[in-house]
């Protein structure tokens, strides 16, 4: 069964403008990568904000677990469905308070767990103040600061997890840590990332081709390649 699908959707940007994606549709399934991949422009960040209702279909619709999207509560939503931007805002304050951010009740272990899987035990053990350590650019580097926000998505055990993912400009660590939450989540929840080439998304286990706003192709790696 699929956890999300997309029926026929259209959208726009602005009333009257050419549509940034037609006539989508598509099945992401309860567990797996899902990625989507095309070039700029091709409608995959629209994608994203049509899940988190920053921006509403003209038609078509989402189905989120059986339900219309627009039934969901925003509270809902934003607990089954986190996104991890390229450049994830921290929220002010110490780094327990980024990690537990809207699942207050984790326990000490689950961010332990999440910040080993980040690579970020070590370094968080050797701050003064541990998880108290109020945040600042000064602390923190954004690789790090990437990697809290993989370490904060890992602690709420989101049902979908949708990554912008340019590893392109990663560090190693950071890069290896957001292939360590795709690999994680995706064993137990559905991963959605977005991706301009189809080399960096071998381990998908479905790949949607995105062009002007069209579904182009859909399959595996192998598939794809074969087909192309
Ligand atoms: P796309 O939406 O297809 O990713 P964009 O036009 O947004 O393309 O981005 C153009 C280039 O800028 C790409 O190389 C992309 O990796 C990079 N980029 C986009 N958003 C960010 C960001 N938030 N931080 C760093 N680089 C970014
Ligand atoms: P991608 O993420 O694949 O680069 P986008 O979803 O960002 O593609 O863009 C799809 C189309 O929608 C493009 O033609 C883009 O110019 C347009 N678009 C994206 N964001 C906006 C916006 N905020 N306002 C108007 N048009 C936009």
């Amino acid at each position: 069964t699929s956890a999300l699908s997309f029926e026929s959707v259209t959208a726009r940007y602005a009333p009257g403008s050419a549509p940034a994606i037609q006539d989508v549709s598509l099945e992401i399934p309860r567990v797996g990568h899902t990625a989507i991949v095309g070039p700029s422009g091709a409608g995959k960040t629209t994608i994203f904000s049509l899940l988190l209702r920053f921006l509403n279909p003209d038609t078509g619709r989402l189905i989120l677990d059986g339900t219309p999207l627009p039934d969901w509560s925003l509270t809902d939503l934003r607990r089954r469905i986190v996104y991890v931007e390229q450049d994830t805002p921290l929220v002010p304050g110490t780094l327990r308070e980024n990690l537990l951010y809207t699942h207050e009740d984790a326990d000490e272990e689950a961010i332990w767990d999440a910040l080993r899987a980040v690579r970020l035990e070590e370094r968080v053990k050797s701050l003064p103040d541990g998880l108290d350590t109020k945040l600042s650019t000064a602390v923190i580097s954004g690789g790090e600061r990437q990697r809290i926000a993989l370490a904060r998505a890992l602690v709420g055990d989101p049902e979908i997890l949708l990554l912008d993912e340019a590893t392109a400009q990663l560090d190693g660590l950071t890069e290896a840590a957001v292939h360590e939450v795709i690999a994680r989540i995706a064993r137990t929840g559905a991963v959605l990332t977005i991706a301009h080439r189809l080399s960096t998304v071998i381990d998908a286990h479905q790949i949607i081709v995105l062009e002007a706003g069209q579904v182009r192709a859909r399959g595996t790696h192998q598939h794809l390649l074969a087909t192309d």
